[in-house]
């Protein structure tokens, strides 16, 4: 028998779509096996404000299409504080809720990790929801894979139009800290230039591409720019090259919170049940402070710890950025 009897589930940070169908794994497994389970709303200014509701298996009913969370998610400067953690605490005390699952970011694993020292009786499983795919421990975070095929049909469609005008598009995808989105969707919309918030790319190689017609064979050109590149956003990038290369017509998109939205993926759906199940398993078996990620298609448990501090994520795919400049010439 487990030592646990209830549990609680909430979703921190920025929305990603999977999380639906983890929130529906956490509470159908827990139920499955004797606990009780209470969703918090709102993240942590949930946690604070007592905004809680008991969850049974009907609660989730239908959920596992639906983009972004039932269950709300809210960014919590109360929650940095510690008067804002003893509230919160004393919620979950007088609730009767001994352990935590926090489906969220690297702020949201970081706020769980100090909560769960200052309290280690909470125990605490993180499940990574974050688009950026920016946590080490999990090769895949929830919502990565549905936020890049959404940019992917975008940027088919602004293809579509950049071709019967023989433009070249700079187009803007989420990543204030993380490249992965720009570069996934940079080879499998075959971007002539993809501009990363980890890597520096030069505007002058770019532009000496452009000049020197790398391109001009081409009968459109699409530039993906991550938000958090270096060079100074879209706007700034796409007006220095409009100064160099006259002979292009240029145009900026956006794609902005689009990317947050839509019905989870096959695979999102699928990740999303397989950590949510095992977050609870996890808990079921003592764990606290742990991270349950994806690695070689095998569900593990990394410690928090490592999960926030082990940033080494991008040196893995150096061989995507060579491999999608070797394939847009
Ligand atoms: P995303 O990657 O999508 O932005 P995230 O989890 O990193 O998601 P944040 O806004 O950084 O999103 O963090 C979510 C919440 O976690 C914060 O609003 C705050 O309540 C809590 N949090 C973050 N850092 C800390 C901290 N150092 N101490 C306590 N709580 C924190």
């Amino acid at each position: 028998m487990p030592d646990i009897s209830k549990i609680a589930v909430l979703t921190s940070g920025g929305d990603a779509p999977g999380m639906n169908p983890c929130i529906r794994a956490v509470v159908r497994t827990a139920i499955f096996n004797g606990l009780e389970v209470t969703g918090i709303k709102q993240g942590y200014k949930g946690m604070i404000e007592d905004d809680m509701q008991d969850m049974q298996r009907r609660s989730v009913s239908n959920i596992l299409n639906l983009g972004g969370t039932i269950l709300k998610t809210a960014r919590c400067m109360e929650f940095h504080t510690d008067e804002g953690m003893e509230k919160a605490y004393q919620n979950l005390k007088k609730r009767g809720i001994q352990a935590l699952v926090v489906i969220g970011g690297d702020g949201t694993f970081t706020g769980a990790l100090r909560f769960s020292k200052k309290y280690p009786d909470i125990k605490v499983i993180g499940v990574p929801g974050t688009i950026d795919n920016d946590l080490y421990g999990s090769t895949y975070t929830l919502g990565f894979d549905t936020a890049t095929n959404t940019v992917i049909d975008a940027i088919d469609k602004i293809r579509d139009t950049a071709d019967a005008h023989d433009r070249l598009f700079f187009i803007e995808v989420m990543g204030r800290d993380s490249g992965a989105i720009a570069l996934r969707a940079g080879i499998c919309c075959g971007a002539e230039a993809i501009l990363l918030p980890e890597k520096e790319t030069a505007i002058e190689d770019l532009i000496k591409g452009l000049k020197g017609g790398e391109y001009d064979t081409k009968t459109s050109s699409i530039v993906i720019v991550a938000e958090g590149d270096k060079n100074g956003g879209v706007y700034d990038i796409a007006q220095k090259v409009k100064k160099e290369v006259t002979h292009y017509d240029i145009k900026v998109t956006i794609l902005g919170h689009l990317q947050r939205g839509g019905a989870p993926s096959a695979f999102d759906r699928i990740l999303g049940s397989r950590l949510g199940f095992a977050a609870v398993n996890a808990l079921i078996k003592g764990e606290s402070q742990q991270m349950v990620g994806l690695e070689a298609n095998v569900i593990r448990l990394v410690s928090l710890e490592k999960a926030l501090n082990q940033k080494d994520k991008f040196k893995l795919e150096d061989d995507l950025l060579e491999m999608a400049h070797v394939l847009s010439i």
